[in-house]
């Protein structure tokens, strides 16, 4: 019997941990820990234990399937490749390019993810996106904004030498667990935490100070931290002057705000926020740590641009344990963005929307034309739907019809569609929908790079082979284009990273060889020679003048408010065991076993004043919907608010979709909802 060890990385979170699969006679039969990986050490959370769930998952889709009537035929690639080419090219020839959508996936790799968006726009479609959009998009344009670059600053062990540590709107022992390794080491060494979220966590049980601020209020308290580092002296001068722009602005339109005033706002006692800006702005190195609490907000760029200017009025970035993570979701989400597979960039974020862009890539990829963006957004797309200018999208690996806010409306935008094509791993809802749906491997199934969200770039071989006639992405996305009549070629993995490295100069010493070492290289690392960059920003930020932007933020409220109607405040996130829309997660006993359901967490006396006990089934409604979920009562939230994650039972039926007008991310974070007691429920409808 033959049995082999391949070197793998976690597909759930953007943290990228790593581990060995143990492969028998083409099985995956079990992983073996991976201490020697510099980020996890031989640690994963309980997703990560579970991946042979997903691999062995008796529900993969196994063969190419044509929708007919209410079900499935059966089809060879050749047919379906043929459906796929023609329902793109009737869109195309009818209706224009404009016509056509491209969803990337997160969860692909960066080989599949570049190609794909090099064939939406050799097309002559600017609508590419990914689920960036849903997460950090307002890092991506915020934080670009303020530092030139959105991405993490330092890698994730570096926060074991960071003095104090500011998490805000990131529950990141629940999302990013293994990263709560690394706060816990520092924490160790006598670092202070400080945790702003409006929920008691298992992150804030790790806080030395939890700033409880009302959901949709981080504005208000970020605004009051900095008030608090102007009034006690604590602004670093030095940094500020030599290598920022913008602080007299700010300091300006912070002259009329109070501590006082933001603790009325925000709910925060104002002697916690001084404490809270003294801790951060008074150590030797902080770190900022941030993810959707921050970023689902209609002012989400403005949020983001809030934490950079209290890190760089304080000085706390460009330092080992001095620095500003936004915690990405995806396992490649990054990397995603890094390669162009996002509306506002072509690869290694030239603008879409500038004409130098566009004469780089018609050069890199012979070709006459390419489309001026910025294309339409992932959320933009769903709205073009509705209206009708979107007739046909090529959807791999997301499940908008689940994770978007207000999936009844994107249901009916997906329906709408004249032609719609799912490549995936499993048949989630989306894929429910399509006209075709074309089977994929899995991350383990093919070779290809994913980027972590500290920059890391690591390389896997494919380990096993892919299900029934699943076939690997890159090669199913090559034989549309060539279909389309696209010059594409038959690059291999291996082939697209070279071409990844000729355009994007971060990437441009990432030879194969180097990342397909454990721990890969961090980016910018622009030569074979390069050692990568760990810390990024210690000379100067990648900005025309070399500073970072301090910018004025006023943030706005949240699009809901509570009523009579809707007398509570809805805020969503994630749980340890489950990822997204649970597609993946689903498929693990265990992780079912632990928690299988919808679940909404409500004050325990608010409950009992509703008449609602633990466990009792409770109909949660919003101006969009209702769901049922089971009553968890807690004193982990306020009266006025709920918990609710949203990996089951369409949760996002009843999320906002009012966005962010600047990265046009949806506010999640806040609804105002109603929870009735089932039995209750069913009487107000009689
Ligand atoms: Fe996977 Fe993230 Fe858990 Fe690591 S922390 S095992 S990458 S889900």
């Amino acid at each position: 019997m033959t049995r082999r060890s391949a070197a793998s990385i976690c597909p759930y979170c953007a943290v990228g941990c790593g581990y060995y699969l143990e492969v028998e006679e083409g099985r995956p039969v079990g992983i073996r820990y991976m201490p020697e990986h510099p980020t996890c050490e031989g640690a994963l959370c309980p997703k990560g234990n579970a991946v042979l769930d997903v691999l062995n998952s008796r529900d993969r889709l196994r063969y190419p399937l044509k929708r007919v009537g209410e079900g499935w035929e059966r089809i060879s690639w050749k047919e379906a490749l043929d459906l796929v080419a023609k329902g793109l090219s009737e869109s195309l020839r009818d209706h224009g390019p404009a016509s056509l959508g491209f969803l990337a996936s997160s969860r692909c790799n960066n080989e599949e993810n570049y190609i794909f968006a090099k064939m939406a726009r050799i097309l002559g479609s600017p609508n590419v996106d990914n689920c960036a959009r849903l997460c950090h998009a307002p890092s991506v344009v915020g934080l670009g904004g303020s530092l030139g670059t959105s991405a993490m600053t330092n890698n994730i062990a570096d926060l074991a030498d960071s003095k104090c540590i500011f998490a805000i709107g990131t529950n990141l022992a629940e999302a990013h667990p293994v990263v709560s390794k690394w706060v816990q080491r520092a924490r160790d060494r006598g670092a202070k935490v400080v945790v702003a979220d409006p929920r008691v966590t298992s992150t804030s049980w790790m806080a030395d100070l939890h700033l409880r601020l009302r959901p949709g209020t981080d504005m208000d308290l970020l605004r009051g931290m900095m008030r608090a580092v102007i009034d006690f002296g604590l602004v670093d001068r030095r940094f500020v002057a030599e290598r920022t722009t913008g602080f007299e602005e700010l300091s300006r339109s912070l002259a009329g705000w109070s501590v006082d005033e933001a603790a009325k706002a925000c709910g925060v006692p104002a002697a916690d926020i001084t404490r809270a800006a003294r801790l951060y702005a008074g150590s030797s190195a902080s770190a900022l740590l941030y993810s959707m609490g921050i970023t689902q907000h209609v002012c989400g760029t403005e949020n983001v641009r809030a934490c950079a200017d209290l890190a760089l009025i304080s000085g706390q970035v460009g330092r080992p344990g001095a620095g500003i993570m936004p915690m990405r979701g995806q396992n490649n989400v990054q990397g995603t963005c890094d390669v162009g597979a996002i509306a506002e960039f072509y690869p290694g974020y030239r603008s879409s929307t500038d004409p130098a862009s566009i004469d780089i890539f018609k050069e890199a990829w012979g070709v006459p034309d390419l489309p001026l963006g910025p294309g339409l957004t992932s959320t933009e797309m769903m709205e073009a739907a509705v209206d009708g200018s979107l007739k046909a999208m090529y959807i791999i690996g997301e499940d908008p019809a689940v994770c978007d806010p207000n999936t009844g409306k994107t249901r009916k935008a997906l329906e709408g569609l004249e032609f719609l094509v799912v490549q995936e791993i499993f048949m989630t809802r989306t894929a429910e929908m399509a006209d075709i749906v074309l089977p994929a491997a899995a991350w383990a199934e093919k070779d290809g790079s994913y980027t972590s969200m500290e920059r890391r770039v690591q390389w896997i071989d494919r380990a096993i082979a892919p299900p029934g006639k699943a076939r690997e992405g890159l090669s199913i996305i090559c034989e549309v284009a060539d279909r389309l009549g696209l010059q594409l070629g038959r690059p291999d993995a291996p082939s697209v990273l070279e071409e990844i490295r000729r355009t994007i100069p971060a990437y441009g010493g990432m030879t194969r060889e180097r990342i397909g070492e454990i721990g890969g290289l961090l980016w910018p690392c622009p030569s074979p020679d390069h050692p990568g960059t760990e810390i990024l920003h210690i000379e100067g930020f990648p900005t025309p003048d070399g500073r970072a932007k301090i910018a004025v933020v006023r943030g706005r409220p949240p699009a809901e408010e509570t009523s009579p109607e809707y007398p509570i405040l809805l805020t969503t996130g994630r749980i340890v065991l489950h990822y997204n829309n649970a597609a993946m997660t689903s498929r693990s006993f265990p992780l079912l076993r632990r928690e299988g359901d919808l679940h909404v967490e409500m004050n325990r006396e608010e409950a009992s004043a509703l008449g609602i006990s633990e466990d009792d089934p409770v109909v949660v409604s919003t101006r969009r919907g209702e769901v049922e979920a089971k009553a968890r009562l807690t004193d982990r939230v306020i009266p006025g608010v709920a918990f609710m994650p949203f990996h089951f039972n369409d949760a996002n039926l009843i999320t906002s979709d009012a966005l962010d007008p600047i990265s046009k991310i949806p506010e999640y974070k806040v609804a105002a909802c109603r929870i009735s007691a089932k039995s209750e429920e069913v009487l107000r409808r009689r």
